[in-house]
């Protein structure tokens, strides 16, 4: 589905409705990351990955696997308006026996590829199946598209997986790095520096770039730069504001893993359906 940058941007409104209302009903979960990323879920699920959610298992459709296990409601959020399930079963966020548990669990969700928790496995993971796809299927239409948070970086197998993709040439991996700047116990900074991350990649020998990650036509772009990059892994360090469209969250790493109460929710609903409204209206001037 590839549908126009003022629809995707309609797209992640709904997403961060969605993604509210299911921690406030959960009681428990992951806000900030969450809804800092809601503008890259809606770009993926609207236009850059290959996939059909009524046939979770295509042959050639890409791969995408959640690193940030905790990030789980934005991905839920995007795959219920892709299709995959019934937006109604987002209600049962972190409720015992559902499908949509605090992370990702593979072969219960239809288009999960992995299942996540442990910090720092999804590079790993994405790796051995870009090897696969380009060593032993020799196909180079199919993409391993990994999502990872900046705090996340703190450990070590992620620099493993670097060197593997780097020593083996996939081109066909493209990690999209959540630079919020926040991780659980504070900012980045202050627990782990990072340094200058365009470095440390490109030092690990991988096609870097940096974009606004609210910004459709840039998270789209440099994909599409990605794609074209057929001799290194490619990194897209994507700078986001945690919490983005709930104004007393933002920049805060106290709501890494906190969720809203009954009325702080309702108060960001209400904002995000106002600019849902003019979203709407503008997306109609074009
Ligand atoms: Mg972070």
């Amino acid at each position: 589905m590839r549908l126009s940058s003022d629809r995707i941007a309609i797209k992640a409104n709904i997403i961060r409705q969605n993604v509210v209302r299911m921690l406030e009903c959960a009681g428990s979960g992951h806000s900030a990351s969450s809804l800092g990323l809601a503008d890259i879920y809606a770009t993926l699920y609207f236009k850059l990955l290959n996939y059909r959610s009524n046939e979770p298992d295509l042959s050639s459709r890409d791969y995408l696997i959640v690193s940030n296990g905790h990030t789980a409601p934005v991905l839920y959020a995007a795959m219920a308006e892709a299709g995959y399930f019934d937006r109604s079963e987002l209600y049962n966020l972190r409720k015992l026996g559902s499908i949509l548990q605090g992370h990702p669990e593979r072969v219960m969700i239809p288009g999960v590829e992995t299942t996540s928790g442990p910090l720092g496995s999804g590079l790993s993971q994405a790796s051995g199946i870009a090897y696969v796809l380009q060593y032993l299927d020799y196909n180079p239409h199919r993409f391993v598209y990994t999502m990872l948070g900046d705090g996340e970086l703190n450990e070590g197998n992620i620099w493993e997986a670097a060197m593997f993709a780097n020593k083996y040439k996939l081109g066909n991996i493209i990690a999209i790095i959540d630079r919020n700047n926040i991780q659980i116990d504070g900012q980045t900074e202050d627990v782990m520096p990072l340094g200058n991350l365009r470095e440390k990649w490109e030092s690990f020998g991988w096609h870097v770039q940096e974009i606004d990650g609210h910004n459709i036509d840039e998270i789209t772009s440099s994909v599409e730069m990605a794609k074209a990059i057929t001799n290194k892994p490619s990194a897209i360090i994507a700078y986001t504001i945690s919490g983005k469209g709930a104004d007393f969250m933002e920049y805060d790493y106290k709501w890494h893993g906190k969720v809203p109460d009954n009325q702080q929710a309702d108060y960001i609903v209400n904002k995000l359906k106002a600019d849902y409204k003019s979203l709407q209206q503008e997306a109609k001037d074009v």
